[in-house]
């Protein structure tokens, strides 16, 4: 299986960024591992163009469920392919808290995204509350049955830890509770999809920096990681890229 690191800019990102994306693919043009850049969707046919042949894919941070139609300021699959895309993240915990997006929305979505042989990011993870309350498992369990549509591979999903309370807050489990959320994701898998989930790659988001990627990436079935803040500079990126 090939790591996968990913880079999610969320809405940052203008024109004069295009040179970070630059750096990165001159610095990392034969990785061991794949790399991912989901900028906002405004950059990707152009960030498409800047990187040429590098190897670096692209990604959106969301899509609809409609291939095209009167949804005034939505963006398609079907657009995120034909602007040089081939990943799309969903369900995001900042769609789920700004846009309230459910399990179910993310499942339509993720069908979408297959539609336009995208591969999905699906992305899940627990509240502090629900860490707290000892809930973690059966919310990242819920997420899974609800958001991850049948017909699940290693080529067309990428399952996404991201515990809500570790985004951009500089906050990162312990490598034991990154392991045992990790485990048993790939039991979920195994369970649902069979011999077809031993491929699909489990990352890790929240807080992954330079300097902790190392302990996290040696962490049993931790496939890559999903990058926030430290996706936004080559230097920083690449460093998490080398640790892989
Ligand atoms: P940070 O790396 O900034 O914590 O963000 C993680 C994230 O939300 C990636 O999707």
């Amino acid at each position: 299986m090939k790591k996968l690191a990913a880079g999610n800019w969320k809405m940052n990102g203008l024109a004069a960024h295009l040179s970070e994306a630059e750096a990165l693919a001159g610095a990392h043009a034969q990785p061991g591992c794949e790399v991912l850049i989901c900028p906002p969707a405004t950059l990707i046919a152009r960030m498409a163009q800047t990187l040429g042949d590098a190897p670096i894919a692209l990604g959106g941070q969301d899509c609809h469920s409609a291939d095209s139609g009167a949804h005034t300021g939505d963006v398609s699959a079907v657009m995120l392919k034909d602007a040089g895309a081939s990943y799309v993240i969903l369900g995001h915990s900042e769609r789920r808290t700004d846009h309230k997006e459910t399990d179910a929305a993310v499942r339509v979505k993720t069908e979408a995204a297959w539609r336009s042989n995208l591969t999905a990011i699906v992305c899940i993870g627990e509240t502090l509350a629900e860490r707290e309350d000892g809930k973690t498992l059966d919310v990242v369990g819920t997420q899974m049955k609800g958001a991850l549509p049948d017909g699940c591979t290693a080529e067309n999903v990428v399952v996404a830890y991201e515990p809500v309370w570790a985004i951009g807050t500089g906050k990162v489990p312990t490598m034991e509770q990154i392991a045992e959320v990790h485990d048993f994701m790939r039991t979920e898998l195994t369970a649902r999809f069979g011999d077809a989930a031993a491929g699909i790659r489990l990352l890790y988001g929240g807080s992954v920096k330079p300097d902790n990627a190392d302990e996290i990436f040696a962490v049993s079935n931790v496939d890559g990681a999903l990058v926030g803040g430290a996706s936004l500079k080559a230097d920083d990126f690449g460093g998490i890229i080398g640790a892989l």
